[in-house]
């Protein structure tokens, strides 16, 4: 990814992709002291962005760090580099991290960097061959306890056994993992949130330990709308044996209807076919609405 071309905003310039670079002692790099976000861009404007500024800059606060810029100026920052790389369908990831001035797991001075880097990413939009569903397997790894990490941040240390789990995963045939916590309960995929049916009404895990995604709130209120009941609550994994759908959300994920998690399946229909479609009318919505 590194030897692309385009231009990556950096700490407010617009910089050539692979001039846009860190230092080895950066401690963003050695001590995970980095956030980051992921938005799509649909026909030029970026979805949610707002939401998605509010998230990185409370992600940095809860890693104790304040980003140099505004919620306002962040969105300014992530549309001026989606109209400089003239992206229309595509995917907008602001990463912000300490920096390399002093080494130690204290760097209370160090500057914090803001970076923002834009790539095309068309949503194939292909109903039929979502329907079939994607196959999980059970990660060992769980999300830990909130008094053991900073669960609310989307910060990159959180990431390690998210990785570790989809590697495994797609290494033994799978294309993602389910983790639980550390309860043992179904918390969420490796990026993206998880959702449940049975005779009508849709179950969730209440986000306590992991992100409240900003497309699970809006699946949330896609399913209001139509009025499907959602049910927020604790989901303890045998429960699954008796979901009749499965989908995750997630900005990359979008809705991706599930067919099989571990020993459970599951057989997408209405309510996955429903919430693709609503799902792809809401991204487009605003853009058609100016359009018009
Ligand atoms: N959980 C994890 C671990 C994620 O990485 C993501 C993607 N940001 C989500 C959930 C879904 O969040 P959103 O809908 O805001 O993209």
């Amino acid at each position: 990814f590194a030897d692309l071309d385009g231009l990556i905003w950096y700490n407010g310039e617009l910089v050539p992709w692979q001039d846009a670079n860190v230092h080895v002692l950066t401690h963003g790099l050695h001590y995970a002291s980095c956030v980051f976000e992921g938005e799509r861009v649909y026909g030029g404007e970026i979805f949610k962005l707002t939401e998605h500024s509010q998230r990185l800059v409370r992600s940095a606060e809860l890693l104790d760090f304040e980003i140099p810029y505004s919620v306002e100026e962040i969105d300014a920052a992530c549309r001026q580099t989606v109209e400089a790389n003239s992206i229309v369908d595509g995917y907008v990831r602001p990463v912000a991290w300490r920096g390399s001035e002093m080494m130690g797991v204290s760097a209370q001075s160090n500057r914090i960097n803001l970076a923002i880097a834009v790539w095309e990413w068309p949503s194939y939009f292909a109903p039929e061959e979502r329907l079939r569903g994607i196959r999980l397997q059970i990660s060992k790894w769980r999300r830990p306890d909130p008094a053991t990490a900073p669960t609310d941040s989307k910060a990159a240390g959180l990431y390690m056994i998210c990785t570790l789990s989809k590697h495994r995963a797609e290494s033994e045939g799978y294309q993602d993992a389910l983790m639980l916590d550390w309860r043992g309960r179904v918390a969420e995929a490796t990026g993206a949130n998880i959702f449940f049916s049975k005779d009508g009404v849709l179950h969730t895990p209440t986000p306590d330990c992991f992100l409240d995604g900003i497309t699970r709130r809006t699946a949330i209120e896609l399913a209001g709308r139509r009025g499907i009941k959602v049910v927020e609550r604790p989901i303890m994994p045998e429960e699954m044996a008796d979901f009749e759908e499965c989908f995750l959300t997630g900005t990359a994920a979008e809705v991706t209807p599930v067919r099989e998690i571990g020993p459970y399946s599951f057989q997408p229909g209405t309510i996955c076919e429903q919430l693709i479609a609503d799902y792809d009318a809401e991204v487009r919505r605003k853009n058609s609405a100016a359009a018009a």
